[in-house]
């Protein structure tokens, strides 16, 4: 979705935009496959607000998705906030306080109480926003490295593929690290 900055009045623009579940599988999957997967679409609120350079964007979401759990490979489900705050300068601007110099002060007054030296800074051409590859990015930030159905996850056997969190399969463990196999016998429950 592109906003112009016109758009945005005095007080603020706010949106709610639907973030399509093919719009979040090509989040997910097209640059670098993570594995997620959506379990449907989400709803993002974005605030848009001018500032003297440019425009403070915050948006927040949450997001469903599953993915195989890294360990045994039963599906795993999980809710992922996502929440930003970017500070979109404009290329313009930019040049501009490099030019004027002094008057910054004024200038940073008037973007309110926000303190915009801590938002991530994106440049954009000071006229249209495209949200698209904004949340894209944001989405991909806030997820986990990978998933897991529960910490203590066993796994799947190496030799005939069982679920050992659903029991032990029986087969002989070769591949028992020594060290371990004097707990072998220690009844896990
Ligand atoms: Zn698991
Ligand atoms: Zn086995």
């Amino acid at each position: 979705m592109v906003v112009t900055v016109d758009q945005i009045r005095e007080g603020g623009l706010s949106l709610d935009e639907t973030l399509s579940e093919s719009f979040l599988t090509h989040a997910l999957a097209d640059v670098k496959d993570t594995g997620f997967r959506p379990d449907g679409p989400a709803l993002l609120r974005v605030k848009l607000q001018k500032t003297a350079s440019g425009v403070l964007l915050r948006g927040s979401t949450e997001v469903t998705v599953h993915s195989p759990c890294r360990r045994c490979l039963s599906d795993v489900h999980l809710t992922v906030p996502v929440s930003f705050t970017l500070n979109l300068v404009s290329r313009a601007a930019l040049t501009d306080v490099e030019d004027e110099d002094g008057g910054d002060d004024e200038q940073a007054e008037r973007a309110g109480s926000f303190d915009l030296e801590r938002a991530d800074e994106e440049l954009f051409d000071g006229k249209s926003i495209d949200l698209d590859p904004l949340v894209r990015e944001q989405v991909l930030l806030a997820l986990p490295m990978h998933a897991v159905c529960r910490e203590d996850c066993k796994g799947l056997c190496g030799s005939c593929g069982k679920n050992l969190n659903e029991g032990e399969c029986g087969c002989a463990r070769s591949q028992v690290d020594p060290r371990l196999a004097a707990l072998k016998n220690i009844k896990l429950n």
